[in-house]
């Protein structure tokens, strides 16, 4: 019989994986209830240097502004007050700057992130998904990204190799039934049905 334990594992974890894994592990954080996304600032030697996800301002009571997307006075919804993902893996920096760094989000950035973006001189944004892909924001997103040479990549991730087998809790192979061709963005919270928040990511994929 062939000793193998010196070989090494071959169904590790990619970089780019474990970095998205990373954001989305961030995004469960956030306390808003239609929308949870997580950003995670990569440098060009494969460190982490900044995690963020969507929340109120510090220093203001989260209780005490509103959550939600439409109201008659669009200063009861929280578009005006919330911070994204971005914008907070950014600020939350442990390195002196971003510069060339690239960062992992769940959701194409908006306009607003893109400047952030631009200015702290990041290189590259890699997202997985683009579902506001039609709206201004995001145009004018991608137009400020493109004048500044940013890259940007949509891309969808194998995680499924965190889970060896198929349980019905984890509906594993119902999604790779749907994107057959596809890689599939896989981490146990995202695809645990049992919750209503994850069921929705459930869906965000499968769009
Ligand atoms: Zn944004």
């Amino acid at each position: 019989m062939t000793d193998i334990s010196f070989l090494k594992r071959e169904d590790y974890l990619e970089w780019p994986e474990y970095f998205m894994a990373v954001a989305f592990l961030s995004a469960q954080r956030s306390k808003d209830p239609s929308s949870q996304v997580g950003a995670c600032i990569v440098n060009q030697e494969n460190k982490i240097v900044g995690i963020g996800y969507n929340g109120m301002p510090n220093g203001c009571d989260d209780d005490l502004l509103p959550w939600s997307r439409s109201a008659d006075d669009p200063l009861d919804t929280k578009y005006p007050y919330v911070c994204h993902a971005e914008l907070n893996a950014i600020m939350n920096k442990n390195s002196a700057d971003v510069k060339g760094c690239i960062m992992y989000v769940a959701l194409f950035p908006c306009n607003e992130c893109a400047k952030l973006i631009i200015q702290a001189g990041l290189k590259e944004v890699v997202y997985l998904s683009d579902k506001y892909h039609d709206t201004p924001e995001m145009t004018a997103s991608r137009r400020l990204l493109n004048l500044a040479g940013i890259q940007y990549r949509e891309d969808i991730f194998l995680l499924g190799k965190l889970f060896d087998d198929v349980n019905s809790r984890y509906h594993v192979s119902h999604c790779f039934l749907l994107l057959p061709a596809k890689k599939v963005m896989l981490i146990g919270l995202l695809w645990d049905t049992h919750s209503i928040h994850n069921n929705y990511y459930l869906k965000y994929y499968i769009d």
